[in-house]
This record gives structure tokens, C-alpha cells and sequence, in this order.
């Protein structure tokens, strides 16, 4: 879980019209595409070489830098058979990114889009899994177990139906990423800043709760939106007895 909410983004704005595609523009390479979006975006410069490479990451990140005077591109390969609307749209999100600026909003919604379409939300939930790696300890902390954590907010508020997921203590103390699910693994992380003697019970009760709730209402998509709280998963959030006691806890942490 986050202190905020910065999960859920904004609403997708205009579609880019597709209407000035040429059929020059159609068949370029990428290379081919970066060069000229990097002469949109820099109309007085001569864009430099560019390599890109398709990689495997665990994530759909895509990553660019100037090196030695050639532009490196790393992309996820799972853009590898992308069509070249959504390659132009990448070119000007981390182009724009290299230039410190901000991206054509029409373009950031089409890359959006494309990844928020249900195949590739698939293709990449299938890389985290393979690729990616969840590390953290295991659920028996120096305060707190976690497993009895979850089994008795489980029995009290669910019926003690709720299938257990793993669970683990953050390899962190992190203030910032108090606690966690992830879907991928099937996995609840709770941060190690609550494994402690000064720590009541009801903060590490709270974030427990809120991310069995992640359980429970899995995120919606729709669009570019994605959104992780739902208006059903903060009502059943407002539930836990003491609610405003632990949000207060946590905002003091
Ligand atoms: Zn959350």
C-alpha cells in the first residue's frame, strides 16, 4: 500500500488522429521513427545514430540514453512486434523524457492504450512472472509473524475464508511502500519498519487488512485508466474497526 494514491491515473484525454499517416511514414524501420521524432521534437539539431535492442526485461520499462554521440534505445521486448503507432508514440515519451520535457499527451494515451489492452496486460503479468524476482523474508519477523497477522484478521473479517497468500517481511524498512501485493506471485510484502517493539499492533492490522482487500477487489482496467482502490475496496477499507485511529498511526509513523 502507498501513503497516497497515486496509483489510479487520470482520465485518457484525445485520441491522436491517424489521418496524417503517409505511406513513407508507414514503413519506416524504428530506427527510422526515433530519427524523426527526434527532429520534431529538436527541429534544430541533427539527430544522432540510433541503436535500439530489444530486451528482456521483467517489466514493460523502456529505457534511452546519448552515448558517445549514438542514441541507445532499450526497449521491452515485449514491444518487439509492436505496430509503428505505438513504436512513434514510445520515441516521443522517452525522447521527450531525455529532453526533460513532457511528452505529446496524444501520445502518452496511445502507448497507454496499447498496453493497457488486455493480451499485453497478460503477455507482461507472464514476464513478471517468469522473469521477475520478489525478494523478501520470510513471514516470521523479530515483533510480529505475519502469518498470524493475516489468520487473525482473516477469521475476524473474512469468515477465515481468504485462501493465504505467500507473505513476507520487506528486505527494507521502507516509510514510503508500507506494504504491498503483488498479483504476479501471488505475494503480500508488508514493510519491516512494523517488525518493531514500538510498533502497535493496530498500524500493522491495518496495512494487513487493506492489502487482503487487494485480494479481494483485483485492479480495474479500463482505457488508460487503471485503478487499484476502488470505489467498492475503499468502502470495505472504512470497515476496520478503529479506521481513522490507524490512518493516523501511519501518517506519524
Ligand atoms: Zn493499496
Amino acid at each position: 500500500m502507498q501513503t497516497s494514491e497515486s496509483f489510479c491515473l487520470t482520465s485518457p484525454g484525445k485520441l491522436p488522429s491517424d489521418s496524417g499517416w503517409s505511406s513513407a511514414v508507414l514503413f519506416e524501420t524504428p530506427e527510422e521513427i526515433y530519427q524523426r521524432v527526434y527532429r520534431v521534437l529538436k527541429p534544430r539539431s541533427v539527430p544522432p545514430p540510433v541503436k535500439i535492442r530489444f530486451e528482456k526485461f521483467a517489466n514493460a520499462n523502456s529505457f534511452i540514453r546519448l552515448n558517445n554521440g549514438c542514441l541507445l534505445v532499450r526497449i521491452t521486448d515485449l514491444l518487439a512486434a509492436a505496430p509503428a503507432p505505438i513504436t512513434e508514440a514510445l520515441a516521443f515519451i522517452l525522447l521527450a523524457k531525455l529532453f526533460r520535457r513532457k511528452a505529446p499527451p496524444a501520445f502518452e494515451t496511445r502507448y497507454r492504450l496499447f498496453l493497457n489492452r488486455r493480451d499485453m496486460r497478460n503477455r507482461a503479468q507472464l514476464v513478471r512472472q517468469q522473469r521477475g524476482r520478489k525478494l523478501c523474508r520470510g513471514p516470521q519477523g523479530d515483533f510480529y509473524d505475519l502469518v498470524e497477522v493475516f489468520e487473525a484478521l482473516n477469521s475476524l473479517h473474512f469468515h477465515g475464508l481468504m485462501a493465504r497468500p505467500a507473505i513476507g517481511w520487506s528486505l527494507v524498512r521502507s516509510r514510503t511502500r508500507l506494504g504491498h501485493f503483488d498479483p504476479s506471485h501471488n505475494t503480500i510484502i508488508i514493510s519491516r519498519v512494523f517488525d518493531q517493539s514500538h510498533i502497535s499492533r493496530l498500524a500493522l492490522d491495518y496495512v494487513m487488512f487493506h492489502e487482503m482487500l487487494h485480494l479481494r477487489h483485483p485492479v480495474e482496467h479500463s482505457g488508460t485508466r487503471r485503478c487499484v482502490h476502488t470505489k467498492e475496496f475503499k468502502a470495505e477499507e472504512k470497515l476496520f474497526p478503529h479506521f481513522q485511529e490507524a490512518r493516523l498511526l501511519l501518517k506519524n509513523l
